[in-house]
């Protein structure tokens, strides 16, 4: 009984995000890696279908959006101490204390694992005086990652990142399913900021890199043969799994008879260019002469005109002006005196907006321009002490604290204010 509940989690598939701050990309795929080992954890609630103990990292919307999904999950309470006097409320008591444990041991592992991907630090708001981060529920602990480190504008930033991260090159060395998961997660980030990529968009990422192997041009032709409704993701991924394993394991003679027939066609095709090409080429050569000799006709009808000799100049002025500017503006790009560096403005996958704390966890610089301040958690945060959710101590909390009269309460990154 103890061995079915207390599953061992396993941290290495959780990544952890060293040194950076979270960042929405980073804090949707922790949730995604939990998610999935939470998954194998029994849950008594015939409502989380086969996703297990999962729904407790999902807020309610995403988790009706689960396969199979229709309902939300209330998660169990304390059942208490057993008070009644028969053996039909007994057992209905063990059930219940059953799942409520299995609930807490969820729940733990869970924070364990948000903890292995993220810092201690990142958490400063919730530690009681010791240090310690108790009583959060795993949504709470996201919530508050979101809160405290995902601006609104950051959620446009990581869109365009992860559309960066759908046309990404495949690599031949790497088996494809490297480049469909990750091309997937992608999918899977950008459909949880609302931004839904389909089946299409995928395949049409997929054939652009596919194409560019000519060993796979065949498969991409074959490919293209299919119907519409045969054209699925999931159709395109074993498609060239199995095209690419051939290549592999194939040097004989059926590939090469394919790739041969492919040749032939395109030298075929090449041919018919080539006779259109002849064509157009006879009619333009007709045109050009008769065009020469209007021109012979006018030029003998008319008086020589003035000498070009002055536009000519004119002309070279010009040129050598622009040529002059062009290399300018060239040196000052290559020369590289701003910020941005080689990647053209683009924000890498992973990074973030924030400048990074002092080691000590303490920030160096101010996030937010307001003057918000809590009693509870301190300064430079987006709540103030009215409103804060973090309170650890009711009786202490003042909501009346604010930044000028913090009447003895937090005094986190009050150095920053000015
Ligand atoms: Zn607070």
């Amino acid at each position: 009984m103890l061995n079915e509940t207390e599953e061992a989690i396993d941290l290495t598939d959780i990544t952890r995000n060293n040194d950076s701050q979270p960042t929405l990309i980073s804090i949707t795929q922790a949730r995604r890696e939990i998610s999935r080992q939470l998954q194998t954890r029994v849950c008594a609630d015939p409502q989380t279908q086969d996703h297990g103990h999962s729904y407790i990292v999902w807020n309610n919307s995403d988790w009706l959006k689960k396969k199979g999904v229709s309902s939300q999950i209330i998660p169990p309470t304390n059942p208490g101490i057993y008070g009644g006097n028969t053996h039909q409320l007994l057992e209905i008591h063990k059930t219940a204390n059953m799942a409520w444990r299995r609930y807490k041991l969820a729940q733990a592992a869970t924070k364990k694992m948000i903890m292995h991907a993220f810092k201690d630090y990142h958490f400063l708001e919730l530690q009681d005086d010791n240090g310690d981060i108790v009583g959060y529920t795993a949504i709470e602990l996201f919530d508050h990652l979101m809160d405290q480190y995902v601006q609104p504008e950051d959620v446009a930033d990581q869109v365009t990142a992860l559309h960066k991260v759908l046309e990404q090159e495949y690599d031949p060395t790497e088996a494809p399913q490297v480049y469909y998961k990750a091309v997937q997660d992608a999918r899977n980030a950008l459909d949880s900021l609302n931004q839904t990529v389909d089946d299409e968009t995928l395949i049409r990422h997929g054939l652009n890199q596919f194409k560019e192997h000519i060993d796979l041009k065949l498969d991409v032709r074959s490919w293209k043969l299919l119907s519409r409704a045969e054209k699925t993701w999931k159709r395109f991924k074993t498609h060239f799994i199995k095209a690419i394993n051939d290549n592999k394991n194939d040097t004989g003679t059926l590939k090469a008879i394919g790739m041969a027939n492919a040749v032939k066609h395109q030298i075929e095709q090449g041919k018919e260019n080539h006779e259109v090409l002849a064509q157009a080429s006879f009619e333009a050569r007709e045109k050009i002469s008769t065009l020469e000799r209007n021109y012979t006709a006018l030029m003998a009808a008319k008086q020589p005109p003035p000498p070009p000799q002055e536009t000519a100049d004119d002309r070279l002025n010009q040129i050598k002006v622009l040529t002059e500017r062009l290399n300018l503006l060239e040196s000052n790009k290559s020369g590289g005196g701003g910020s941005g560096g080689r990647n053209g403005g683009y924000r890498s996958l992973g990074s973030n907006s924030f400048p990074k704390n002092n080691k000590d966890g303490t920030r160096a610089c101010r996030r937010w321009s307001n003057d918000e301040y809590c009693w509870t958690c301190g300064f430079d945060i987006k709540h103030n002490s009215m409103t804060c959710k973090y309170i650890k101590d009711e009786a202490a909390h003042k909501k009346e604290a604010t930044a000028t009269n913090t009447m003895g309460g937090s005094t986190r990154n009050l150095h920053l204010r000015v």
